[in-house]
């Protein structure tokens, strides 16, 4: 993995491909999960499932449909999960040949999120996992603070 350097073309994936790879898994698409993938699409940042439900037309679709396909979706690799500390998974759409990997800046009075492309320099991962014998080390990152605006 490279550090410092995530580059973040997921935003322009067509919703085509994206359905095309979900059929490409031999699943049917159904109508809630192409919605998500579409709602996913047109936000730049993580979306809570409540969020989702939020954005969903009401034809129907509760919130444990959207549990449950969001399940899905993160098993087959388009959807990344992050945790805000808030105890409220949030998800974001991950393109192609992109592992997704990126980190937050989170605003703790208006909640707006900013997206870092720094990065751990590869060499402390690579010390970590040394030192305890570890392979495939990764990890998980959110910054915190406030923003320019709640500031005044
Ligand atoms: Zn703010
Ligand atoms: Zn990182």
């Amino acid at each position: 993995m490279k550090a410092g350097a995530h580059p973040h073309t997921g935003k322009k994936q067509e919703l085509d491909a994206l359905t095309g790879r979900l059929r490409r898994e031999a699943r049917k698409i159904t109508g809630p999960r192409a919605a998500i993938l579409e709602i996913l699409r047109h936000h730049p940042h993580p979306l809570t499932n409540k969020e989702i439900f939020a954005a969903l037309p009401k034809d129907g679709c509760d919130l444990a449909t959207i549990y449950r396909a969001m399940q899905m979706l993160e098993q087959l690799g388009m959807v990344k999960r992050f945790d805000f500390g808030d105890g409220a998974a949030r998800f974001e759409l991950v393109s192609e040949g992109d592992d997704g990997h990126h980190h937050h800046l989170v605003c703790t009075r208006c909640a707006g999120v900013v997206e870092i492309d720094e990065c751990f320099p590869a060499e402390i991962e690579r010390r970590i996992a040394t030192a305890n014998g570890f392979t495939g080390v990764t990890h998980r990152l959110e910054f915190f603070g406030v923003c320019p605006a709640c500031q005044k």
